[in-house]
């Protein structure tokens, strides 16, 4: 992220982005509001909303859209990471891990030059939580 522009981001914007850039994992505007309150109270939800679009336009954060799930929003200059999408609990976990030889489900003349890999299941805690009350 360039300084001069996070000069140019007003003093909420800043807060909004410093909420996105502590979380380890992606998150809506509506969870980034709740942690936004808690340093500056009398943020509004249309402000984050707002921030968060302004962010994303201006390169700082990026869309993670899966599934049916509302968009959620992560730093856009994080390490190179996957998702694992949480049926039960519809979180979103970051994926630190990537598949090796991904070149060979490339077709043949063909040119890959990014990817991004989705992993659907259950998360521990969920699994956790059935292990008790089942
Ligand atoms: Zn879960
Ligand atoms: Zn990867």
């Amino acid at each position: 992220m360039s300084r001069s522009r996070q000069k140019s981001l007003t003093p909420r914007q800043q807060v909004v982005l410093a909420i996105f850039r502590q979380s380890s994992i992606p998150l809506t505007p509506q969870e980034a509001w709740e942690a936004a309150i808690r340093d500056s109270p009398g943020i509004g939800l249309a402000t984050v909303y707002r921030a968060v679009r302004i962010l994303t336009e201006a390169g700082e954060l990026r869309p993670v859209e899966i599934a049916d799930e509302i968009p959620r929003y992560e730093m856009a200059s994080g390490p190179h990471h996957h998702h694992f999408y949480c049926r039960k609990c519809t979180r979103i976990y970051e994926v630190h891990k990537c598949p090796p030889r991904l070149d060979d489900l490339v077709p043949q003349g063909f040119k890959m030059d990014d990817h991004s890999i989705v992993l659907y299941g259950t998360c521990r805690s969920c699994l956790g939580d059935r292990a008790t009350t089942d």
